[in-house]
């Protein structure tokens, strides 16, 4: 192409592209001063007498007031639930389960934009993703698990499922409304009851999801809310009126419950971390790949299980792979969750923010090479500007501990053999990721790749058919699909 200026042209080249504010108006969700624990169908004030202050991670604002459940305050949650399940709900006939379900999925989607600003709002995510991911998802999940309600027999066939009581359920702060909808849909479709935690930084929407179970009309204290830290979680596990604790977030509290309900009968599945391996073979698309990666690790802040932490990239395209992907890490945009313009949002606490600059610190003391593109962060609030890591050794604390951040540490690899060797060199086997083109080396790796879940020549896909969980550290027991039903029914076999 000859360049403008030598047909003596002056037309402006526009090298930047700036975005106008676009923000997502606060108005359409109201926020309580105050809330209450959701027992019995109702808000109920804690008999704890605690409350603790939910903040707004991008403006470090308070929001609002929430208990904090103690011990008597979770007994009272499962008494609940456990009148619900004996007189109301294990009593339904399957069809009129589903009839709930569908309402609580259909409320969800009229409700959509007034839940996506408030998990913004609580969990620092961009709205973007919080309107067009966590909460279409969060939907799909409660359609999904209503359509098996009343087929239960046909999807476990001659094997007389039936509900197991009371599901005791404790979620993290990642994706609050998804994770709700992950873990309340197939314990409700199966015939059981809840009383479900969430995360002590994002309890909100959890609080919000009250008033559609109202407006459903659910049977009151089929679904119980306890809000509060991990001993509020503790409570819960130990509590033994529960038939079966549902748990996802860290591997070291994982480990915690699983010690705590040995010997006890209770069921147990843990969803915990991970340090997916994402390897690009020389034959794969290198762009597509590029947004592959991106989407990988700096999707929700890498606040993510599966998050494709570590990137393998075949020696023969590493440098064509770097550039391109710190060209397109210079376009993310970095700021306000409720800005729709916004890529990369606040991190999610304070706590967070001290856990991943001391790692990357780590990874600078180690001798590994750090990029960053140029990004200027808001003054107030929690941020971490989007981060690469070259030179990385598979040692490197970078390369073996999950950051839960964005952070993407680079490896590279010569042939399939070394790339299954390094990705495997880990204690956990969450997700995986495959880019090539060739189908045969898709299905070789595969195979190979110990990770509960492999994506090939994508990455983050999620649909509620599709079965997600782990092996090794990364826990046990999985989550949607058919095989997400399974841990909630009991069967006469
Ligand atoms: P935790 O495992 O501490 O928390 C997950 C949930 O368990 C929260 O609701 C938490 O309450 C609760 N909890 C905490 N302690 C106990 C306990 N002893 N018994 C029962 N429940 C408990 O994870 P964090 O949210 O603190 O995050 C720490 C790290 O965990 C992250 O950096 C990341 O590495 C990993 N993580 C992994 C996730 C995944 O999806 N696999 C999700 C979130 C985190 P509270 O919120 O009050 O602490």
């Amino acid at each position: 192409m000859v360049p403008a200026e030598k047909h003596g042209r002056t037309a402006a080249v526009v090298s930047k592209w700036d975005y106008a504010p676009a923000p997502e108006a606060k108005d359409i969700v109201k926020i309580q001063d105050r809330y209450g624990l959701f027992i019995g169908g109702k808000f109920v004030e804690p008999l704890s007498k605690q409350h603790y202050t939910t903040i707004d991670p991008a403006h470090e604002e308070p929001l609002a007031e929430v208990a904090q459940a103690g011990k008597a305050d979770v007994a009272k949650a499962v008494r609940a639930a456990r009148e619900a399940y004996a007189t109301t709900w294990s009593k339904l006939r399957p069809s009129e389960r589903a009839k709930y379900l569908y309402r609580i999925a259909r409320i969800l989607q009229e409700r959509a934009r007034e839940f996506a600003v408030l998990e913004s709002r609580n969990g620092g995510k961009p709205i973007r993703e919080s309107r067009d991911v966590d909460l279409p998802l969060a939907a799909a999940h409660f359609f999904y698990y209503a359509g098996w309600a009343d087929k239960l027999e046909y999807a476990f066939p001659n094997r007389k499922p039936r509900p197991i009581g009371v599901a005791g359920q404790i979620i993290p702060w990642n994706f609050p409304m998804l994770m709700l909808a992950w873990k309340i849909a197939p314990a409700l479709a199966a015939g059981n009851t809840v009383v479900l935690k969430p995360a002590e930084t994002t309890p909100l929407t959890a609080l919000l999801f009250c008033d559609v179970l109202r407006q459903a009309e659910l049977p009151p204290g089929v679904v119980n809310i306890v809000t509060g830290d991990g001993r509020t979680g503790a409570e819960i596990v130990a509590h033994p009126d529960v038939n079966k604790i549902a748990f996802t977030g860290s591997t070291e509290v994982g480990k915690a419950i699983q010690r705590a309900l040995a010997g006890t009968g209770k069921r147990l599945t843990l969803e915990l971390g991970g340090k997916a391996a994402n390897v690009v073979f020389d034959d794969a698309p290198l762009d597509q790949a590029v947004e592959g990666i991106v989407n990988g690790i700096y999707f929700n802040q890498g606040h993510v299980c599966c998050a494709g932490s570590r990137l393998f990239v075949q020696e023969s395209i590493y440098d064509a792979i770097i550039s391109k992907l710190k060209r397109r890490m210079s376009t993310l945009r970095v700021g306000d969750p409720l800005d729709k313009n916004t890529d990369v949002g606040a991190i999610n606490s304070k706590m967070q923010l001290d856990k991943i600059t001391s790692l990357v610190q780590s990874g600078i003391d180690e001798g590994a090479e750090i990029y960053q593109p140029p990004c200027k962060l808001p003054e107030r609030g929690y941020w971490f500007v989007p981060t690469v890591f070259t030179n990385v050794a598979q040692s490197y604390r970078i390369a073996q501990e999950e950051i839960f951040g964005p952070v993407l540490s680079v490896l590279t690899f010569r042939t399939p053999d070394e790339a299954v060797e390094k990705a495997n060199n880990t204690p956990y086997g969450l997700s995986a990721g495959v880019w090539t083109e060739k189908g045969s080396r898709i299905l070789a790796m595969a195979q190979r790749l110990k990770a509960g879940v492999v994506w090939a020549n994508t990455y983050n896909r999620f649909d509620p058919t599709s079965p997600f969980g782990g092996y090794k550290e990364s826990g046990f027991g999985r989550e949607g699909g058919l095989h997400g039903l399974e841990p909630y029914l009991a069967f006469d076999e």
